[in-house]
């Protein structure tokens, strides 16, 4: 209600990033290309809460809890020894990535004619708590 489409920017792809297009693999954690550079920014390049959230063009809370949902998912992969993968749906990583997450179940897929402040709903969940996916090209 009245909430924001946040626009999550993401630099660099992941190096060892593939996907699963068709079936889900129960025994692979899964991270989300927003959870992947939330860790990247805050515990790789050791940026603060603040810069990092800033980056992805999200508010601090919202970093926070994708941050906090990487964690989660990482210490599940130490603890059960899983594998992990980041997912973004159909992604060729030569050129721009634009599209939709969603805040509800995290799926993210890729759309082409995706833009900043065009309503929607998951196409997983069918939530209409999405935001816009924007990986700029290397
Ligand atoms: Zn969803």
């Amino acid at each position: 209600m009245g909430r924001n489409t946040q626009t999550r920017f993401i630099k660099d792809p992941p190096n060892n990033f593939y996907f699963h297009p068709f079936k889900d693999d129960p025994s692979m954690i899964k991270l989300t290309l927003a959870e992947f550079e939330a860790m990247r920014l805050k515990h790789y390049l050791n940026l603060s809460q603040q810069s990092s959230a800033s980056k992805m063009g999200v508010s601090q809370p919202t970093f926070s809890r994708i941050l906090e949902n990487a964690h989660k998912k990482m210490t599940q992969a130490l603890i059960e020894g899983k594998k992990i993968t980041i997912f973004g749906g159909n992604v060729d990583y030569k050129k721009s990535f634009m599209g939709y997450g969603c805040l509800n179940c995290n799926h993210e897929w890729e759309d082409e004619t995706a833009s900043k402040g065009k309503k929607g709903n998951c196409i997983k969940c069918n939530s209409d708590k999405i935001y816009y996916l924007v990986r700029e090209p290397l």
